[in-house]
């Protein structure tokens, strides 16, 4: 057992927030680093210590440094890192590199991620697990002519997809041949501007599906369990805007089935760490995976109010070789986990969705948050005379509900919405209020076109 005396952030924002806090309850210093944008965001104070990096460098570059954050990191005698999530979360090399400086990364290892971080690979690991996959071809698309071919032999509409995708981006819906050409072309334009990698695969297109994801916890000793799913089809641009838990659309059957799919999967591959196994179930209800999250995600949060496990804390404990079954774990076998009501997660972002959700920038004039009984707010910026810099992700805070009941779960979501008071600053929060409201919403039935089928959310 290898007790973690400081933690370093390579991360910023809501996550750096939410691991400095999770350390702290451990009784670990934190370590967190900034950018010279980042030099008045709040989340550095969270932190016992923080750190300039990328003095030469852009905003995003920065914390991209693998390099110069792992020197960082043995010059303060660093123990161990937390990616968080986006940046460097799913990156091997960072994770080799840390192994290879004697810094734990709080993650799996760089080997599970190679074999589960690229959506190809993912899909033949879920194949040799026996879990169903959406038909399509499992290789990168070399020519013009495999294109056209691939695409004949799943039929039309199909997805073009980037192996190395993520955030919705490298994806494109081709419904005949003659859009096909273009579309494989500027997804490939957009994978390798993204993510350095710009192979591109085609599966068949699933009209309307809903995404429902597992949450996976795995210990060093090969102990594996799930924390039940979320329904995260409410999705603009295949981007997740509200994620709430359990998928209640489904039979109980249904979701069990899906849960034990994904520890397949993660038996698979051995999983340590946090994970996520993501799956399409389309309107016969049959589910098929689609790829998985080697890391903390955004909305892991509900997965916690449901559950009562805090996954951060126990993704650290996990790194320091603690077993699931250990008493700081306490998750001594699957059955101890059960669910309790209802949570919903809303994404507070600072966009502008009557303008196409463009970001808006500039000073938080007020701002003043809901909280009470049953609500949760994670956030990572805001604050009353806080800059909102153009150059990162708009998520400023991210209300989570919990409640007995669905109903009651939105009513208390809508409430600390409306009581949130932000000027200065365009946000979406309206447009939440109008997803909560909703009867299909309600009915716990949108699918991943519930956005684009209801214009009426805008009003
Ligand atoms: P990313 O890693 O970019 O988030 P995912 O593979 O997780 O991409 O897919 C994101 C979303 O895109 C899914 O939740 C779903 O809405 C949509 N999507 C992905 N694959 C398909 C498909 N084959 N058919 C229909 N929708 C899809």
């Amino acid at each position: 057992m290898k007790k973690f005396k400081r933690v370093l952030v390579a991360n910023r924002g809501e996550i750096a927030i939410r691991v400095f806090r999770a350390c702290q309850e451990l009784g670990i210093r934190t370590v967190a680093i900034y950018s010279q944008e980042d030099r008045t965001a709040l989340f550095r104070t969270k932190a016992d210590e923080s750190y300039l990096i990328g003095k030469n460098k852009g905003p995003i570059e920065a914390y991209l440094d693998i390099d110069e954050i792992i020197h960082l990191a043995l010059n303060k005698g660093v123990d161990a890192i937390h990616p968080g999530y986006g940046f460097l979360a799913e990156n091997p090399e960072f994770a080799k590199k840390c192994m290879e400086a004697g810094i734990e990364f709080i993650g799996p290892t760089h080997e599970m991620m190679e074999k589960v971080g690229d959506k190809i690979s993912s899909k033949l690991v879920a194949q040799k697990a026996g879990v169903p996959t959406i038909p399509g071809i499992e290789k990168p698309i070399k020519t013009d002519e495999e294109a056209k071919e691939f695409a004949q032999a799943c039929g039309y509409p199909v997805m073009l997809k980037a192996a190395a995708g993520g955030g919705g981006r490298g994806m494109r819906i081709v419904r005949k041949e003659e859009e096909l050409l273009s579309a494989f072309h500027s997804a490939k334009n957009e994978a390798k501007k993204a993510f350095g990698i710009d192979d591109i695969f085609i599966e068949k297109y699933l009209e309307s599906p809903k995404h429902i994801e597992v949450q996976i916890l795995g210990d060093k000793m090969g102990n594996i369990v799930h924390l039940y799913e979320r329904d995260c089809s409410i999705q603009r641009r295949h981007q997740k805007i509200l994620e709430f838990t359990p998928a209640f659309a489904f039979s109980a059957t249904k979701r069990e089935e899906i849960c034990q799919d994904a520890l397949k999967i993660a038996r698979e591959v051995n999983y340590v760490n946090a994970g996520t196994v993501e799956f399409l179930v389309d309107h016969h209800g049959n589910h098929y995976f689609i790829e998985m999250n080697p890391r903390i995600q955004v909305e892991h949060t509900i997965t916690e109010m449901v559950t009562g496990i805090d996954i951060v804390q126990a993704q650290i404990l996990i790194a320091q070789g603690y077993s699931l079954n250990s008493p700081e774990i306490n998750i001594p076998h699957q059955d101890c986990i059960e669910t309790r009501g209802y949570a919903i997660q809303c994404r507070i972002t600072t966009e502008d969705p009557n303008n196409q959700f463009a970001p808006d920038t500039g000073k938080i004039e007020v701002y003043r948050t809901g909280s009470g009984f049953g609500i949760r707010l994670d956030g990572g910026n805001g604050y009353t005379g806080a800059v909102i810099s153009p150059y990162y992700d708009s998520l400023l805070v991210k209300t989570i509900s919990h409640s007995r009941t669905f109903e009651d779960a939105a009513r208390k979501a809508i409430r600390s919405i409306k009581e949130l008071t932000i000027r200065g600053i365009k946000t979406n929060s309206a447009f939440l209020v109008n997803i909560l409201k909703h009867e299909t919403f309600l009915n716990g039935q949108c699918d991943t076109n519930f956005i684009e089928n209801h214009p009426e959310l805008f009003q």
